[in-house]
């Protein structure tokens, strides 16, 4: 049963990993791969990949948490009666938000994402306060 031990810890990996890089807006092919390849370290990798902003928005207006403004375009709550970027009123939205679907994966993904974003936002009021 021990040989068992390897093949799951490499197959989470490569799972985490993958689920790491879909929610940073990239491949999770990629991500599957590394962690497949690379294990634990594959996960460290994925941790350190950057967000891609434009491809996380645009999913989040596919699934209609946001949709573009429509005097600037750029991404607005499917709920703001006002623009974040531009300040103007906005009408209503005419299509609802779908359910909420999370998965168990897209849980225990945002928990290691909430975290980190957490550890970072600690560290730049660190930052701040140092140069005040
Ligand atoms: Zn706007």
């Amino acid at each position: 049963m021990e040989w068992l031990i390897v093949p799951i810890v490499w197959i989470a990996c490569a799972w985490i990993a993958s689920s790491l890089l879909e929610k940073r807006g990239q491949s999770g092919t990629l991500g599957c791969m590394l962690g497949w390849f690379l294990g634990p370290l594959g996960i460290i990798i994925a941790l350190l990949v950057p967000f891609n902003t434009s491809t996380l928005e645009q999913r989040q207006i596919e699934s209609g948490k946001l949709r573009p403004c429509p005097f600037c375009a750029e991404p607005i709550r499917t709920e703001a009666n006002v623009c974040k970027h531009c300040g103007r009123d906005v009408p209503p939205a005419t299509t609802r938000r779908p359910a909420d679907d999370d998965t168990l994966r897209d849980v225990i993904v945002d928990t290691i994402v909430g975290w980190q974003e957490n550890r970072e936002r600690r560290k730049k009021a660190r930052e701040r306060r140092k140069k005040s």
